[in-house]
């Protein structure tokens, strides 16, 4: 790490902070926070400070409930839109037991534990998210909307774009909590953006993606509208999905170059088994990827997101594509994420379905090059051509039935993960929708 106890205490003084948030993230990807002043620092960076964790979503077993939180130091940003004086700092925390022991149904540990098994073949996991994203308006009363008065789509600007100005700020907001932006513009749909910023080491993208949801949807109510990262909001437009830009690095040299293959794609062997060991995987991976009713909502559609389980250097419909990039920035674009997921669990089952993969020593299907969305089904299944799960249910049955992403969750997180996700299921199920009511109501 970088900062010392001694650095915390100088920037908290720099930057006149009097509150410090304490984060960390629960199964269903939510951040939760504990906020205590500064009086309380010492104890918190001598990881004493302690919370009942007994009412957060599948999170702790009753019977332990008092839980220990662990500031990881580097996380330490300050909240900029909140005051500046008597400011708000933050750290993401490891959860502990209080008797020290770290507890295996945190997020974040999860993640760390594959990245262990990663370091100990000598390989660091590098990813970068495309992180797209609803402003919509409130209503009267202040409660959010699905409605947008923007008119714009992919990459327009000025008048029509009314979210640009909102985009500017985030982006600027970001910045100043040590983002690298890399690019930001408006998405295909009416309301619908897409920020990008630099690729990170996994457990540094998914600290980033939790922070970023947070800055976005701080500085989207700060001007009066509102951001969601529901994966499909409107039913007539996108959804937004979260496309993961994968790679990995031994000794700092890109493991996925490969300047001699025999295909021509400039891809190394071991990107040619991690891809397949995604896509060997990717049902099961699509309940951690995609974890919410509305995700599949998003994945059935023909609106850019993926619905077979293909891949392709050229057209956008496959669930894995190859950019153009080589060299040190030869990657593969895994397209099914979306938003919901809790990135720590995602990122850990993607590492362990793409070392499975180079492990196995897997082959990846051929490549899938023409559009599939203008093929019958027919056509597409005698092509021996999966798709991916159809809802959550099917999904979760998919995760159930394959050990090597079930056993990155683990028993208590696992346990925890199927639980929240069959009542969520079984709510969703027993709810009439406005669908029924408008196509049943008077027909019968
Ligand atoms: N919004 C599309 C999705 O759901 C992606 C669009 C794009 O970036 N090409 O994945
Ligand atoms: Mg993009
Ligand atoms: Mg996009
Ligand atoms: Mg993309």
């Amino acid at each position: 790490g970088h900062y010392s106890k001694e650095d915390i205490y100088k920037l908290m003084d720099e930057n006149d902070v009097t509150f410090i948030r304490l984060q960390f993230t629960d199964i269903t990807g939510m951040m939760k926070n504990v906020a205590i002043t500064k009086n309380q620092l010492k104890k918190a960076l001598n990881n004493q400070c302690v919370f009942d964790g007994s009412s957060l979503d599948g999170f702790a077993r009753d019977a332990e409930s008092d839980m220990c939180l662990h500031p990881d130091r580097d996380t330490f940003t300050m909240l900029p839109w909140r005051p500046t004086h008597d400011g708000v700092a933050r750290f993401i925390c490891d959860v502990y037991s209080p008797d020290g022991e770290p507890y295996d149904g945190d997020p974040r540990r999860i993640l760390k534990k594959e990245m262990k098994k990663a370091e100990e073949l000598g390989i660091e996991f590098n990813v970068g998210p495309e992180c797209e994203f609803f402003l919509f308006e409130m209503d009267d009363y202040g409660r959010p909307t699905t409605q947008t008065r923007d008119t714009a789509g992919y990459f327009d600007l000025g008048s029509i774009d009314i979210g640009g100005d909102i985009r500017r700020e985030i982006c600027l907001t970001l910045e100043s909590m040590g983002f690298e932006v890399e690019a930001s513009h408006h998405e295909a749909a009416v309301g619908q953006h897409e920020i990008d910023f630099k690729y990170d080491t996994a457990l540094k993208t998914a600290d980033n993606i939790m922070t970023f949801k947070m800055a976005v949807k701080s500085m989207a109510k700060a001007s009066g509208g509102y951001a969601t990262f529901m994966p499909k909001p409107r039913s007539d437009v996108s959804g937004s999905g979260m496309h993961l830009h994968m790679s990995l690095m031994r000794d700092g040299k890109n493991l996925f170059d490969g300047p001699d293959d025999p295909s021509g794609n400039g891809l190394s062997e071991t990107a040619y088994r991690f891809m397949a060991g995604l896509l060997a995987h990717a049902r099961a991976l699509t309940a951690v990827c995609n974890p919410t009713v509305n995700s599949y909502k998003r994945l059935a559609s023909g609106y850019e997101a993926p619905v077979h389980i293909t891949w392709s250097c050229r057209n956008r419909s496959p669930l894995v594509r190859i950019p153009s990039s080589r060299g040190k920035g030869a990657r593969i674009e895994f397209r099914s994420p979306d938003p919901s997921a809790n990135p720590y669990l995602m990122l850990a089952c993607c590492l362990a379905a793409g070392l499975d993969g180079v492990e196995k020593k897997m082959t990846p299907p051929p490549a899938t090059d023409c559009d599939l969305f203008d093929l019958p089904e027919e056509k597409i299944n005698e092509m021996g051509i999966e798709t991916l799960p159809l809802s959550l249910i099917d999904a979760m049955e998919a995760l159930k039935s394959d050990p090597v992403i079930a056993n990155v969750l683990g028993g208590h997180a696992l346990h925890n993960f199927l639980l929240e996700k069959e009542r969520e299921w079984a709510r969703y199920t027993r709810a009439v929708t406005d669908w029924e009511i408008e196509n049943y109501l008077q027909k019968y």
